[in-house]
C-alpha cells in the first residue's frame, strides 16, 4: 500500500522538495506499514512558504469577495467529486474507517469551503450615523498571512476549516499538518489551486513542533490558528503574544455528557457511542465523562455494553468496519496506560480494555463504570476510546460535577424534559453543547471552547471575526471645531 505524494511541501502553487529536512515516515495505522515518506521543512522551505504567502496576499485581498468565494466553491465541488479517493487517503493517513471518512472528513472540508465561499461576497463593514451628519464607516480587512497548525485526527477537515474562512476574508495561509498525518492537507492545496487559487495563497509545509514554532514567531505572520493539545496551545499562545498576533486555539477537553433517568436510553447510548468511539475516540469534543442518573444506570450500562461489543473492528478500508486502529503506536501506548490506571484506581471495567492481537494499533472500545470524579481517567484527556461512566442523583449535583474541570470544550444532556435540557446546557461551562444528541458539528454552528479548551471559534459567521479586523473611518461633514 503506497500513498507517496509528489513531494513533501506545497508552496507558491507547486510541489516543493528539500531532502535535507528530517525524514518523516507516514505509517498506515492498520498495519504499521510505511506508506509514504516526507521531509520536514528546513528553515529555507519555511522562509519560501512565508515569502510567497506574503507576496501573493495583497492581490488576493484586492479581488472581490465574490471572486474569492467562487474559487472556494469550485474547490468544494472538486472535493465532493473526488470524495472516495480523498477518503481512502484519509483512511491511510489516520487509520479511521472508510465508513467514517466517506462522510465526515473531505465532505466536511467541502462544506466549509462552500459555506465560506458563499459568505465571501457578503462580508461588509457598516455605516454608523452620528450627530450633525457626521458618520463612521467600518471596513473589514484581512489580517495578512495566517498560520494554521493541525492535529492528526482530522487532517483534511482541519486544513479546510482553517483555510476556508482565512481565504474568504482575503488572507493567505501557511499550513503545517501534524507530522503523523501529512497527506490530506497536500491534497487540499492541490485542489484549491486546480480550482483557481492564485499561487502562494495556501501553502503546506511539513514538520514537527519546531517547524510550527518557527512559523508562529515569524514577524510576517499576523495570526495563528492551532488545533492541538492544551500544553501546545499554551506554548503557541505565549509565542504569539510576543508580537500581539491574533490566535484561535482549538484545544483539548474532558467533556461531560449528562443522562437523566427520563432520557430515551437508546438515544443516550447512541450519543455516548458517538461521543466516545467515533474515530477510535480521537475527537477533541468527546463526552468522555458520562454522568448517568442512578435510576437508569444499570439499564444504560447493559445496553451500552451490548452495542459496544457489536462494533465491527477490522480493516478500515472495508466499509463494514466501524471501529479502526489508533493513529499511532505512541497514542496506543498512552491509551493503554490510562486503561491500566483506571483498573488500578478501582473503576469497574464493563467492556474492552485490551490491545487486539493483530498488526496495527488496535485497542478495544473500553467502558469503565463506577468512576469517581477524582480518578485520573475522569480528569485527564485520554484521546482514545475510553468512556468513563459516573453516577449522579440530582441535576444540581450533575452540573457542579460536570463543570469541575479546567476544560470547557463541549457538553451534552439527554432528557425528555426539554425545559431541563435548556436549563442544564445553560449552566454548562462549555463552548459547544448538544441536547439529545452529541458531537454533530455542522459548519453553520460556531465551534470552540471556553476555559483551558481554547479561545476563538471556528466555523459559522463567528469565524469571520477571527480572520479579519475592522478599520473604522470617521467622516466629518461640517467645519472642524478646535479649541484654539
Ligand atoms: P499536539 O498539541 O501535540 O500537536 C498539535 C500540532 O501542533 C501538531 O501539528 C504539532 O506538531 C504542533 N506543535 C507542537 N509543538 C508546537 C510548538 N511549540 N509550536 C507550534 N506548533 C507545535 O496535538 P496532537 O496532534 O497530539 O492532537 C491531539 C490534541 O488535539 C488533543 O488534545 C485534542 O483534544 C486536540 N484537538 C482539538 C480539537 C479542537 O477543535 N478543539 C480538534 C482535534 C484535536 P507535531 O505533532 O507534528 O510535532
Amino acid at each position: 500500500m503506497k500513498a507517496q505524494p509528489p513531494a513533501s511541501h506545497f508552496i507558491n502553487g507547486a510541489y516543493v522538495e528539500d531532502t535535507s529536512g528530517t525524514l518523516i515516515d507516514v505509517i498506515y495505522p492498520a498495519t504499521g506499514e510505511v506508506i509514504a515518506q516526507v521531509h520536514a521543512a528546513t528553515p529555507a522551505v519555511v522562509d519560501q512558504a512565508l515569502a510567497s504567502a506574503k507576496a501573493a496576499q495583497g492581490e488576493w485581498a484586492a479581488m472581490s469577495g465574490t471572486e474569492r468565494g467562487r474559487v472556494l466553491r469550485r474547490a468544494a465541488d472538486i472535493i465532493r467529486a473526488r470524495n472516495r479517493d480523498l477518503s481512502v487517503l484519509e483512511t491511510l493517513d489516520t487509520g479511521k474507517p472508510l465508513q467514517e471518512t466517506l462522510v465526515a472528513d473531505a465532505t466536511s472540508g467541502a462544506d466549509a469551503l462552500e459555506y465560506f465561499g458563499g459568505l465571501a461576497g457578503a462580508l461588509t463593514g457598516e455605516h454608523i450615523p452620528l450627530g450633525g451628519g457626521d458618520f463612521v464607516y467600518t471596513v473589514r480587512e484581512p489580517l495578512g498571512v495566517c498560520v494554521g497548525i493541525g492535529a492528526w485526527n482530522y487532517p483534511t477537515q482541519i486544513a479546510c476549516w482553517k483555510a476556508s474562512p482565512a481565504l474568504a476574508c482575503g488572507n493567505a495561509m501557511v499550513f503545517k499538518p501534524s507530522e503523523t498525518t501529512p497527506l490530506g492537507a497536500l491534497k487540499v492545496a492541490e485542489i484549491l489551486h486546480e480550482a483557481g487559487l492564485p499561487a502562494g495563497i495556501f501553502n503546506v509545509v511539513q514538520g514537527m513542533g519546531e517547524v510550527g514554532a518557527s512559523l508562529v514567531t515569524d514577524p510576517r505572520v499576523a495570526k495563528v490558528s492551532l488545533t492541538g493539545s492544551v500544553p501546545t496551545g499554551q506554548k503557541v499562545y505565549a509565542a504569539a503574544a510576543a508580537e500581539m498576533k491574533h490566535v484561535t486555539m482549538e484545544l483539548g477537553g474532558k467533556s461531560p455528557m449528562i443522562v437523566f433517568d427520563d432520557a430515551n436510553i437508546e438515544d443516550a447510548v447512541g450519543g455516548a457511542i458517538l461521543g466516545n468511539f467515533y474515530s477510535s475516540g480521537q475527537v477533541c469534543s468527546n463526552g468522555t465523562r458520562v454522568f448517568v442518573q442512578k435510576g437508569i444506570k444499570e439499564a444504560f450500562l447493559s445496553r451500552l455494553k451490548e452495542r459496544v461489543e457489536a462494533a465491527v473492528i477490522g480493516d478500515p478500508l472495508d466499509e463494514a468496519t466501524n471501529f479502526g486502529p489508533m493513529v499511532s503506536e505512541g497514542q496506543l501506548g498512552i491509551v493503554q496506560r490510562y486503561i491500566d490506571k483506571g483498573v488500578e484506581e478501582g473503576a469497574r471495567l464493563v467492556t474492552g480494555g485490551a490491545r487486539l492481537n493483530r498488526d496495527g494499533f488496535y485497542i478495544q472500545p473500553t467502558v469503565f463504570a463506577d468512576v469517581t470524579d477524582d480518578m485520573v481517567i475522569a480528569r485527564e484527556e485520554i484521546f482514545g476510546p475510553v468512556m468513563s461512566v459516573l453516577d449522579f442523583d440530582d441535576e444540581a449535583e450533575a452540573i457542579a460535577r460536570a463543570n469541575d474541570t479546567p476544560y470547557g470544550l463541549a457538553g451534552g444532556v439527554f432528557t425528555a424534559d426539554l425545559t431541563r435540557g435548556h436549563r442544564v446546557v445553560g449552566a454548562l461551562q462549555a463552548g459547544s453543547c448538544w441536547i439529545n444528541t452529541y458531537n454533530l458539528a455542522p459548519v453553520e454552528a460556531p465551534f470552540g471552547g471556553v476555559k483551558m479548551s481554547g479561545v476563538g471559534r471556528e466555523n459559522s459567521k463567528a469565524a469571520i471575526e477571527h480572520y479579519s479586523q475592522l478599520k473604522s473611518v470617521y467622516v466629518a461633514m461640517g467645519p472642524v471645531d478646535a479649541p484654539f
